[in-house]
């Protein structure tokens, strides 16, 4: 098989895109377009680079098309929620606003999950608000587990963390290698966990930082 290949550049509408042209024993171009936004195309061995430019000049107006698409993708505004990517055009404080109810009833289902596995019979109430620098709260007195609404944008197994730590509080009040020896009973990953918070590493990417 022969494997000539050549660069050239291609200019459409004042922009000019790298390509790579691959000669191939095949009849006809085929191009595409590459995500750093160079063009391969491969085209029959014997043709002529004048016939290939003509060809490929009919293809620009797909090019551009594609490639203002792709940068428009790329802009679309995102947010993350339980760890997946959502777009919204709202900044985070009103995203949080929008899944307020969303994020209680989520927290909830996890104590009423984690709750009987720790053999806590404690019955919390679970709310979900705006915090300041902390993830979650016990209050043994109003016998209330509050979580951020921060904390929602985080994937399931760091929420899950949040609420094994904010749980395991009604046996150890304290951060005492006792707390953290039930912390890890039922979250063995939790220091791992931690540091995606401390880091604000939203998704599993870790794109936002
Ligand atoms: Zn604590």
């Amino acid at each position: 098989m022969d494997m000539r290949e050549l660069r050239r550049n291609y200019s459409y509408h004042g922009v000019v895109y790298e390509a790579r042209l691959l000669f191939r024993r095949r009849s006809g171009i085929r191009l595409s377009l590459r995500r750093d936004g160079t063009l391969l195309i491969s085209v029959p061995v014997r043709a002529s680079l004048s016939s290939i430019d003509e060809q490929v000049a009919k293809m620009m107006a797909w090019v551009e098309r594609q490639t203002r698409k792709r940068s428009e993708e790329r802009e679309r505004p995102y947010t993350y929620i339980k760890g997946q990517k959502v777009e919204t055009n709202l900044n985070e404080e009103a995203v949080r606003a929008g899944y307020a109810e969303q994020a209680e009833e989520y927290f909830a289902s996890r104590v009423a999950y984690f709750a009987p596995l720790m053999g806590i019979t404690t019955p919390y109430r679970v709310k979900a608000k705006d915090m300041n620098s902390r993830v979650g709260t016990n209050s043994s007195r109003t016998k209330t587990l509050a979580f951020s609404l921060w904390l929602y944008h985080f994937s399931p197994e760091v929420i899950d963390s949040v609420v094994v730590h904010e749980l395991a509080h009604d046996r150890v009040r304290d951060h005492s290698s006792k707390f953290y020896a039930i912390v890890l009973q039922y979250c063995p990953n939790y220091w791992e966990l931690r540091k995606r918070i401390i880091s604000h590493a939203y998704g599993e990417d870790n794109e936002q930082g």
